[in-house]
């Protein structure tokens, strides 16, 4: 707990990140642009450096987490700026090649550079409920795993820097597939008078059986071969049009049936109606019409 840690951007999330780091008993530097919003941890015995240089030279590891990359590069970029020797753990949302590219950038300048993902709100920081995603070289993960358990529940995914980013939306590809396919349900019962709360343990039990299928589907995915152990990709084709068709009967929403039928059927045509759903990935694997 003796590390000193640099936490660059004290907005929301910076905030409840340099909170976390104190209130652990780490010595910690902050810098905003906006200086009133360290005011708080001031108080709390973080010291407000005046530059980001200055806040970087205060120890050997940094967090810096901003609106975007965009954000990053103006701020790391100033000419007082020197990276040489400093572990940098990038904690702001964007995309992969943009992971990919900052490290190649910090790591021109001499940094060590990690990039991660926030998969929590700022007061879940500092709770085991805070999942941190990290992506980059595993000793430097490693080496400040310690310190960075403070924030959460801090996963190491491998050294390619843009699997964190990469891994943040594939979770929310998950949530909100699982979200919408629940709020179909819903509106459909409504016009039969069932409310959300009696039909949410159902529609639980079933995302839950569900989810219980993916390692074995991921299986055939990862070996290229979907025989149709339970059920052929044109069998889930008619209970698609089914529900398309229940969908307009009772006056509700059918484009998400309809775009997930239009995939089931592309793949179809392409041969593949008599294997399991999973054969999807090829659908989903390329560029629409691709
Ligand atoms: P806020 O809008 O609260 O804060 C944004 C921060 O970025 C502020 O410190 C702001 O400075 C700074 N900033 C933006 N542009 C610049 C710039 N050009 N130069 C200097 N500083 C700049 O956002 P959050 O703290 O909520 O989010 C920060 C990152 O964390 C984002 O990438 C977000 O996606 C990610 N995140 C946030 C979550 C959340 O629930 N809040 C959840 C998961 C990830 P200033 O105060 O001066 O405006």
């Amino acid at each position: 707990t003796d590390t000193p840690v640099t936490v660059i951007g004290l907005g929301l999330m910076g905030r409840a990140l340099a909170g976390a780091f104190l209130k652990a008993g780490h010595p910690t530097t902050v810098w905003n642009r906006t200086t009133s919003k360290a005011d708080q941890l001031v108080a709390e015995g973080a010291r407000l450096a005046p530059t980001v240089g200055d806040a970087l030279r205060a120890g050997s590891l940094a967090i810096i987490c901003v609106t975007d990359y965009r954000a990053v590069h103006e701020l790391l970029g100033a000419s007082d700026v020197e990276l040489d020797g400093t572990t940098l753990i990038n904690l702001t949302s964007g995309d992969s090649a943009q992971a990919r590219e900052t490290a190649r950038w910090a790591e021109q300048r001499g940094a060590r550079y990690l990039d991660g993902a926030i998969m929590a709100v700022p007061p879940a920081i500092g709770t085991a409920e805070a999942v941190i995603l990290n992506s980059g070289p595993q000793p430097e993960f490693e080496a400040h795993k310690s310190t960075l358990d403070v924030l959460g529940t801090v996963t190491y995914l491998g050294a390619d820097h843009g699997l964190a980013s990469l891994y943040d939306v594939a979770g929310l590809a998950m949530m909100w597939s699982v979200l919408n396919a629940w709020l179909q349900g819903t509106a459909l019962l409504r016009t039969a008078g069932v409310d959300a709360a009696t039909y949410a343990p159902f529609a639980q039990q079933i995302a839950a059986e569900v989810a219980g299928w993916l390692p074995g589907y991921a299986e055939q995915i990862d070996s290229g071969s979907f025989p149709a152990e339970v059920s052929a990709l044109e069998t889930d084709a008619r209970a698609m049009a089914h529900l398309i068709e229940e969908s307009e009967a009772v006056g509700v929403n059918a484009e998400l049936p309809k775009l997930i039928k239009e995939m089931a059927d592309r793949s179809i045509a392409a041969g593949h109606g008599g294997e399991q759903y999973p054969v999807l990935i090829e659908e989903f694997g390329k560029p629409r019409g691709g």
